[in-house]
């Protein structure tokens, strides 16, 4: 299994959810070994690696930060990004905030699929995991549990009438990724707008990028699924696994968590190399399905 990166340059602007900043995103073709870099193109290119030890604060989306530069709402491009099994990518961007788009992570996906996948002379490395890692906090737990695959069990429990109880499970790969998670978007509750608004944040916050929950129904329907409150979880849970670096052959079972919890999850991760190996995956032959199921970006040729 060779590295990739993506096959041309491609685009997008919009308005970011929380700073309500508008901005233009261009993702770039990356060489081997380089990661995903996001690269701040109205501060000199300024390079912020899309690694743990770059998260910043984290509460109702996840930041990156060096040397004082932030970046903001990284999660739903690198959840696009990191599932499409893509290893070096530049991000340039020239504002504080990813843009939010739709929401989702579908715009995204539809970015890179135009790009396409260029297949690179190096072997992929995998962060394999070796022993269990855990966070809890109260009723709220996140782990990682040693697995020759990347797979995801994310469940979320919110007092609310169209969400309740909610439960995905997955094995991580293009195609899993794309069917089932997508486009599942960002949510909030009608109740917390304003006390949001006064933190300063979900400025950029519109029925065109969020759903918002009502006490017994949602504003702006309809839903694009009838979990997809739980989808999108799994969505951020997986974005915020990218930072761990590299394509991870581990399980993840997260239990009312959030991007705090993630992340933390990640900073212990990496800040023990005795939880971890790094492997090729050489003698691994279940890897050829998961480049095999995102036709759109494995059809591309191959190129060095
Ligand atoms: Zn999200």
């Amino acid at each position: 299994m060779f590295q990739t990166t993506i096959q041309e340059v491609v685009s997008a602007e919009g308005v970011g959810l929380h700073t309500g900043v508008f901005g233009h995103l261009r993702l770039a073709p990356a060489p081997p070994d380089t990661g995903i870099v996001f690269r701040r193109t109205d501060l000199d290119q300024f390079a912020i690696e899309a690694s743990g030890r770059n998260v910043a604060r984290v509460s109702y989306a996840t930041s990156l930060m060096k040397q004082g530069v932030l970046l903001s709402t990284t999660e739903h491009l690198l959840a696009a990004i990191y599932s499409s099994g893509l290893d070096n990518v530049f991000i340039d961007i020239d504002s504080i905030e990813v843009p939010i788009l739709d929401g989702s992570a579908e715009p995204f996906l539809r970015l890179l699929e135009q790009a396409g996948t260029r297949r690179l002379r190096r072997r992929r490395r995998y962060l394999k995991i070796t022993k269990p890692v855990e966070v809890i906090e109260a009723d709220r737990r996140i782990g990682v549990y040693p697995a020759d695959e990347f797979r995801v069990q994310c469940y979320v429990d919110f007092p609310h009438p169209l969400v309740g109880q909610q439960q995905i499970e997955m094995v991580v790969e293009p195609a899993t990724f794309r069917d089932l998670l997508a486009r599942a978007r960002t949510f909030c509750f009608e109740r917390d707008i304003e006390p949001l608004r006064s933190m300063g944040l979900i400025r950029g916050g519109s029925l065109e990028n969020a759903i918002v929950l009502t006490d017994d129904g949602v504003m702006n329907g309809p839903l694009r699924f009838p979990d997809e409150f739980g989808r999108h979880k799994a969505l951020d849970l997986i974005g915020d696994l990218a930072l761990l670096g590299l394509p991870l052959l581990g399980r993840v079972e997260a239990y009312k968590a959030g991007h705090a919890l993630h992340t933390q999850l990640v900073s212990r991760v990496l800040g023990d190399p005795s939880n971890w190996t790094i492997t090729t995956g050489t003698e691994r032959p279940a890897e050829a399905p998961a480049l095999a199921g995102a036709p759109a970006l494995a059809e591309a040729p191959a190129a060095n």
